[in-house]
């Protein structure tokens, strides 16, 4: 279904980026890698698909660096087809406790970083009139949790920025939405989990069910294989008009 096109996924070492990475890979299209953790295991994993996979170690919180992955991109895959904003960094203080460097490392990675891939990959998404722009938000984007000020701002944030691009390109072949998943069990959220079992004296899989207790009605992770399934279904062209929506993944969390 996606031969012939080029997505590329932030963040896209471990967890989410790699599980949405290899669901578009076994739809045909060519990957292009980002990402501090083990790139050569993701590589390995989504080659094994059959597809072109390229990687680009740029830091999602410098600019300049970005625009050398897009740049990449260009030069190597001729564009970006599908951008997959993914990368993302969590950090869990009182906003009073809140370390200055973290809230601002949170609203580049998390926010800003899909501002300068997106503005830097729609002129060639608008020159083939084809694109798909998907923002990696969260339940955190619709409804916010204590201790998580710089969390829920980005997230909040992009799916405002999903809904602001979406309308400008509203009348082309492009469409700009946002995934809000509920808890995955992640690296990201794994920490979460350890830090409070350490911080209770429980155990980690009592940890792990008091997580999903109080947030997520199904008491189940969303797993990164249906965040990929839902990521191919906003590629596919029966998604053409599905415009600046922020689609909630999330166990039943947002409807409570
Ligand atoms: P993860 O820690 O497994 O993956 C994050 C990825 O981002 C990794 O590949 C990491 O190397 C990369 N990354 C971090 N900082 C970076 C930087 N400065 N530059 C480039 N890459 C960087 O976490 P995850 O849970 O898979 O999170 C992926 C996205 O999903 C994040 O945006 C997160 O907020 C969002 N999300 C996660 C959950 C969850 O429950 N895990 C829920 C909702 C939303």
């Amino acid at each position: 279904m996606l031969k012939g096109k080029t997505a590329l996924v932030t963040g896209s070492t471990s967890g989410i980026g790699l599980g949405i990475a290899l669901v578009l890979a076994r739809q045909g299209a060519d990957l292009v890698l980002n990402g501090f953790g083990d790139f050569e295991a993701a590589r390995a994993e989504v080659a094994a698909t059959g597809v072109k996979v390229g990687y680009h170690g740029a830091d999602m919180s410098k600019p300049d660096q970005i625009a050398e992955m897009i740049a990449y991109a260009n030069k190597d895959f001729g564009g970006v087809d599908i951008l997959v904003n993914n990368a993302g960094i969590q950090h869990v203080a009182n906003v009073e406790d809140f370390p200055v460097e973290k809230w601002d490392a949170i609203i580049a990675i998390n926010l800003s970083s899909a501002f300068h891939t997106t503005r830097l990959a729609i002129p060639g998404m608008k020159a083939r009139n084809w694109g798909r722009v998907l923002n990696i938000a969260s339940a955190h984007g619709l409804v916010a949790s204590a201790q998580k000020s710089a969390y829920v701002a980005s997230k909040h944030g992009i799916v405002g920025f999903t809904k602001a691009v979406a309308l400008e390109t509203a009348t082309t072949g492009i469409t700009v939405n946002a995934i809000c998943p509920g808890w995955v069990l992640t690296p990201l959220v794994q920490k979460q989990i350890d830090d409070r079992a350490a911080r209770e004296g429980i155990t980690v899989d009592q940890a792990k069910k008091d997580l999903l207790g109080e947030k997520q009605p199904s008491l189940q992770f969303v797993t990164p294989e249906q965040l990929g399934e839902l990521a191919a279904f906003l590629s596919s062209p029966a998604a053409d008009n599905i415009r600046g929506v922020a689609w909630n993944v999330d166990g039943g969390w947002v409807a409570q």
